[in-house]
């Protein structure tokens, strides 16, 4: 009847083996007052590690594992009811005792800690406390499921993920096909255009070359004459030695070689006397070349000659590519840290969807130049390269039949002073280089 004889004598049990069916109510010895339910099972788990079942249906809801719970009170109150028929003198109802009304109940929780098989739970039972999404299965099957469960995710995910790789890899190796393609193509189309660039001036010069000799020899010449044929020699002969040294530039920039050797220089003048020095090759075509400045003077770090190639560059094409009577605008500014040159033609313009490939190593824009102009293609990739090395950047702003605007922005500042490049150079001479291939009266 005491909660403290009965956790005596389970004190004394020492034996794994045993289970622990709780029925009935117990009190406290002190004040005979009713243990809580609750409070017994508890007080037995402190006392004992051995499974608590129970055959009362309200025990199951205070921490025993479960069992079969009838303690027989249908049964009981059915004989109750007859026993006071028969006091008070009634008829028995004739009946048979009904049958148990008990049923299995457990504890999902319960059952998991006592580490209990849930397989062996007779058919039918009942379970309480079992969250929506558990798995009904012993708690080794549980964790094995739950791997292969995760192992199958891991590999699904993986499987996917892989899938995912070859996918973006093989739109990757078609893209690089493409590009491949394109740039083959692109190189079939300068090796075209590079025999035809090495031919026109080869032939000039052959030609040329051949009339003087016959003119020599036949002493049919005056000096102004040789001296015309000359002159045709000369130009054809840059224009080969300009397109010579574009292509060894183009493998230095390949390679990574190309040097920049930089001295503190007025860019202005640089600029201005480059624009001066072409004056003439605009003439020719008729065009109005115009150099305009903010500031006379701008001091910064360059590499002169790469500068005024770049310059030039933009020149020779501002000229090929302006109609006869159009118009270049050179504009230099300086704008905080920054200097902004800009090369303004009126002349044919580029269309928008190839603005972005000029600058590629042999591009040219096909309609513009098979009509109009010679060239390689590669001035502009070696422009954008030279300015790269000079920290800076190149824009370009074009519309068709509108013009041109090259903008190259560099960086204002200082190096210590490179004594080993100051070798002056005829400024003629390397601007009739670049001018090569710029059409001239007398080609
Ligand atoms: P190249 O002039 O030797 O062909 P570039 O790399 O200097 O090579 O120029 C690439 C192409 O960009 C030119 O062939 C031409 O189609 C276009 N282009 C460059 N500058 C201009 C310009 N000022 N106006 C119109 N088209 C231009």
């Amino acid at each position: 009847n005491y909660i403290e004889d009965i956790e005596n004598k389970l004190k004394k049990i020492n034996d794994k083996n045993q289970a622990i069916v709780l029925t009935g109510t117990f009190m406290y010895k002190s004040n005979k007052s009713h243990v809580k339910l609750k409070d017994i099972v508890n007080d037995i788990k402190t006392i004992t590690d051995n499974p608590i079942y129970t055959n009362n249906y309200a025990y199951v809801f205070n921490g025993v594992i479960g069992g079969f719970v009838d303690i027989g009170e249908h049964q009981g109150s059915y004989v109750a009811k007859e026993i006071c028929n028969i006091l008070e003198g009634n008829k028995i109802e004739e009946g048979i005792l009904p049958k148990s009304s008990g049923m299995y109940i457990f504890d999902y929780k319960q059952i998991y800690d006592y580490n209990i098989d849930i397989l062996k739970m007779p058919k039918d039972s009942k379970l309480l406390n079992k969250p929506k999404y558990a798995l009904l299965l012993p708690k080794p099957l549980k964790i094995t499921v739950c791997i292969v469960f995760s192992l199958l995710i891991l590999i699904v995910v993986y499987v996917v993920y892989k899938f995912i790789i070859e996918i973006k890899k093989s739109n990757k190796n078609k893209k690089l096909y493409e590009r491949a393609k394109e740039r083959e193509q692109l190189k079939t189309d300068f090796i075209v255009n590079m025999s035809h660039e090495l031919r026109t001036p080869l032939n000039v010069i052959l030609s040329t070359s051949k009339v003087a000799e016959l003119k020599i020899n036949t002493n049919n010449y005056d000096n102004k004459y040789l001296l015309g044929k000359l002159e045709q020699i000369n130009k054809n002969s840059n224009r080969l030695l300009k397109l010579v040294n574009n292509l060894i530039d183009i493998t230095k920039f390949e390679q990574g070689v190309y040097e920049i050797n930089l001295e503190n220089i007025n860019i202005v003048e640089v600029v201005e006397d480059i624009v001066l020095a072409s004056v003439d090759y605009a003439t020719y075509k008729n065009i109005d070349l115009v150099f305009d400045t903010e500031e006379e003077e701008i001091i910064t770090a360059i590499d002169k000659d790469k500068i005024e190639r770049a310059i030039l560059n933009l020149l020779s094409n501002a000229i090929k590519f302006t109609h006869k009577g159009g118009s270049i605008y050179v504009y230099i500014k300086r704008e905080k840290d920054k200097v902004f040159i800009s090369v303004e033609d009126n002349g044919m313009g580029i269309p928008k969807d190839k603005i972005n490939e000029i600058f590629n190593r042999f591009y040219q824009v096909s309609d513009t130049l098979k009509k109009h102009e010679e060239g390689s293609g590669i001035g502009l990739c070696i422009v954008e390269e030279i300015v790269d090395l000079h920290g800076g950047k190149i824009n370009v702003y074009s519309e068709v039949n509108k013009g041109s605007k090259f903008e190259i922005i560099l960086p204002i500042y200082m190096v210590e002073e490179n004594f080993k490049n100051l070798q002056i150079k005829d400024i003629q001479q390397i601007v009739k280089l670049e001018m090569s291939d710029v059409d001239t009266k007398e080609n």
